[in-house]
Order: structure tokens, then sequence, then C-alpha cells
């Protein structure tokens, strides 16, 4: 049995106190519908930010309250598969993001998608490579706007987070209250103009939880690959966070010393930014695979 949300189940913050709109159990697979960042207020290019109403920006779906896990665990959501609609937009904003100091036209563009690709224009065809921004729980403090990237997930917009990803959070509340939106047909690292080709989707998921392991979450895993993901207020702290994160993961998880974690961190590591562009930057630190199993290291066989 397939569990399906639709759209309209959206909330603005991620907080404790969210009422759930749909139970799940763990390994049941789920259906998510998302809208996009303008929960769907952008239908044409002459539909600008000025007219756009800033209480409907960022609506995550959801919370989905995950039964049987508990404050302390860690709860795996294991992305499955990730579809996107056949139109998304992208927009300017004078002032806001990296380059805000030389953007002085506010300007909406509308773009469709075709057979696998997203047609910027007609010189410039990309490939699609679907992707959430918005995935979080629960936070274990006050509310959090579903903008802003912390530890508990949030608005990450890491491009690692598509079909594939198993994404790691920590389980603050009874239940998680997992949420997630803010799909982007292709977005580059960086998400330099605040935003990625954002477009509404439906997310395909199983979730599972972990009662032993003390992975240092917000923490992906791909085919490839690991990372750690960090966000603080500023890059040079979210870079530290992240880096250190790794090291702890390899040194107290996989048994390496660290010397010897540094080491292989230096020559086989990447340091990636998610984006810089939101309240707090966010900052990944990828590890390949490969060198976990030749440390007799699973991540699949964590409890
Ligand atoms: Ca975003
Ligand atoms: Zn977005």
């Amino acid at each position: 049995m397939t569990k399906k949300l639709t759209r309209d189940k959206v909330f603005y913050a991620f907080s404790a106190d969210l009422e759930p709109v749909l139970e799940i159990e763990l390994g049941e697979k789920v259906q998510m519908e998302t809208h996009d960042c303008f929960c769907g207020q952008m239908q044409s290019e002459s539909d600008t930010i000025d007219d756009l109403d800033w209480e409907r920006v960022n609506p995550a779906t959801g919370p989905v309250y995950v039964r049987g896990v508990q404050p302390g665990n860690i709860l795996a959501v294991e992305i499955e598969d990730v579809q996107v609609a056949d139109q998304g937009a992208m927009v300017t904003i004078p002032g806001e993001g990296a380059l805000g100091d030389i953007i002085t036209e506010a300007e909406t563009r509308i773009f469709r998608m075709e057979e696998g690709q997203a047609i910027f224009n007609d010189k410039v065809r990309l490939p699609m490579k679907p992707m959430i921004g918005v995935i979080g729980v629960a936070p274990s403090g006050e509310p959090v706007p579903n903008g802003t990237p912390d530890a508990h997930g949030g608005n990450m917009d890491c491009t690692l987070i598509g079909a594939g990803c198993t994404v790691y959070l920590p389980v603050n509340s009874e239940g998680a209250l997992l949420g997630m939106g803010d799909m982007h047909a292709v977005m580059g690292d960086g998400e330099i103009v605040v935003c990625g080709l954002e477009i509404p989707g439906e997310v395909t998921f199983r979730t599972r939880v972990l009662t032993e392991a003390n992975l240092p979450t917000p923490f992906l895993e791909t085919a490839d690959l690991v990372a750690t993901v960090h966000s603080a207020p500023t890059i040079d702290e979210a870079t530290d966070g992240a880096i250190h994160r790794m090291a702890q993961f390899l040194t107290e998880m996989v048994g390496m010393d660290v010397n010897e974690a540094g080491m292989i961190m230096s020559v086989a590591g990447e340091l990636k930014f998610c984006q810089v562009v939101d309240p707090m930057k966010t900052i990944r630190f990828e590890f390949p695979k490969f060198i976990l199993s030749a440390y007799g290291f699973d991540v699949k066989a964590l409890r």
C-alpha cells in the first residue's frame, strides 16, 4: 500500500507544535506532492515578485508523523523517486542573492521541461537533475521558517538530495514531523540568485529509523558517497562545521585516527557549497563510499 499526500497540505515553519496531516509506518511507501517555492503563484512571466504574496513562499508538504520514532533517534528518509511538472519558474530580485548588488530589475522567467531537459532558451537546454530544496523535521527549539536551513534540515538546497539519496535527520519530537518542498528541476551548487529552476513535483520515499548510530546529522548517502551538511550564519562557520562533522564520523564511527582521517579527507574528500544565499549558509563535505568499504564500514548496516 502506498500512502499519498497532496500538495494542499502545507506548512511554512518546521515546528514541534504542528498537527500532523498524515501518519505513516516505518518502511511504508509514501508519495508526496509538493508545490514550487512560490506556492504556484508564478504561472506566467507577467507574475512578478511585486505581486507575490510572501506569506505563501517556501511551503513544505506535511508534516508527516512517522509512527515509532522517538527523540534521540535518527530518521532515514530514502528518496526513491523525484518527478517534476512540465513547467517551472525563476526570478531575479534586486538586492537579493550573490548578485543582488548588480541586479536592478525584477524578472520572472517561465521554463518548459521536455524529454528530460529544461529548455533555458532557444540556444540552451539543460539536463534535468530534480532535487529537493527543503527537507526537514521538527527542530529541537523554536519553530524555524522553511526558508532557513539548520540542524533539523530545512532549506539546505543541496543538489545531492534527489532520487537515490538517503537523508538522515535528527528526531527531536515524537513522530519526527517530516516535511518536504521547494523542488528544483535543476540547480547549480551555490544557488546564487536565490532560486533554482523552481517547480512543483512529487517525491516517493520510505523511512527507516536508527536507534543506536551516532551520525552527525544532517547526513546524506548516495550510491557513491556520503556527505555531512552544515548550516551556519557565515560560509566560514558552515565550512568548519561540515569538515569537522566528517572528521567526527570517520574517527568515531569508521575507526580512523585523526591524522589518517585528515589526510584521506584532504586527498579524497570534496568540500562543496550547497547554497550561499539563505539566512544561514549551507556547506557539505563529500566522502567516497569505496573508502568506507575498504575500512569494512557499511552505512546501510547502521542501526
Ligand atoms: Ca530553497
Ligand atoms: Zn527553491
